[in-house]
């Protein structure tokens, strides 16, 4: 019987050992499988907390970026480019003055025309004047002259001078488009400098137009008038120089002393004969 008790026994310890391993086991692998969790989780939060510094590091840097380049970039595009099209376009359309030698275009129109072959006048020493000026419709037109080059600088001056004081002017074209024939340019009652012309009546003496130093002003208002000549003929109705009309030059104007303040003398002014329509250099 003690063997068969011994026996039973160790039989019993023997399931309780290993039931023992066995629960052992089981703990001893549950808290290895906890701080495996854990450990996994700790890098994974780390890596998010990482992640979201950076992040938020980095955000907070490139919006600064951003606002800084935002507001640069949109004034610098849209602000400037309005108001200097506006303006510009606006000077364009209404004012030009200027002045440049006289280029094959223009020399195409002038030669044979209201300049000839000769020797004493180059079409190098000339220039092509642009300007704008009042109209008799009281608006503002772009006339052409072609005067000396020398005194190109002064003629937009002198014209400048004349449309701030809103002179009229009713046309302002080459001589070339009336065949360079003086008369039909006076009818028409054509503002006119350079042609290569002598002086009416005088044969062999070179008019101060032929230098491009002689600028004729509304001819019609402003008539040549000697003894019974009055040239262009519709300039007899403003031989009263007392009665005022418009773009006449009375020698108290804007236009006698936008002229004469520059050293030019006026035809107004002349003893036996009077040109009121011309000034010279
Ligand atoms: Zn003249």
């Amino acid at each position: 019987m003690k063997k068969v008790i011994i026996l039973c026994t160790l039989f019993v310890s023997m399931l309780l050992l290993t039931m023992c391993q066995k629960d052992v086991g089981t703990i001893v692998e549950t808290p290895i499988a906890v701080p495996m969790e854990k450990k996994s989780e700790q890098p994974a939060k780390e890596a998010i907390e990482k992640t979201i510094e950076e992040p938020t590091g980095k955000p907070a840097e490139t919006p600064v970026a951003k606002v800084i380049e935002k507001p640069i970039q949109k004034p610098a595009v849209k602000a400037p480019q309005e108001p200097i099209q506006k303006p510009a376009a606006k000077e364009v359309l209404s004012q030009s003055f200027e002045y440049h030698p006289i280029d094959k275009e223009i020399e195409k129109i002038i030669n044979g025309v209201s300049w000839k072959q000769n020797n004493t006048v180059k079409i190098d020493d000339l220039c092509y004047v642009k300007v704008t000026y009042w109209g008799f419709d009281d608006k503002p037109h772009i006339g052409e002259l072609i005067v000396s080059k020398d005194i190109g600088k002064e003629v937009i001056e002198i014209f400048k001078e004349l449309y701030a004081a809103k002179f009229p002017i009713e046309k302002m074209k080459l001589i070339d488009e009336y065949d360079a024939v003086d008369s039909k340019s006076m009818e028409d009652n054509n503002t006119s400098a350079f042609c290569y012309r002598e002086v009416d009546g005088k044969p062999g003496k070179l008019s101060k137009h032929s230098y491009g130093i002689a600028i004729d002003i509304n001819p019609v208002q402003n008539p040549y008038v000697y003894k019974d000549k009055v040239s262009p003929e519709s300039g007899r109705a403003y031989l009263n120089r007392e009665k005022l009309a418009k773009g006449m030059i009375t020698g108290k104007d804007a236009c006698y002393k936008a002229f004469t303040s520059r050293g030019w003398s006026w035809g107004g002014n002349w003893k036996y004969e009077k040109d009121y329509q011309h000034f010279q250099k």
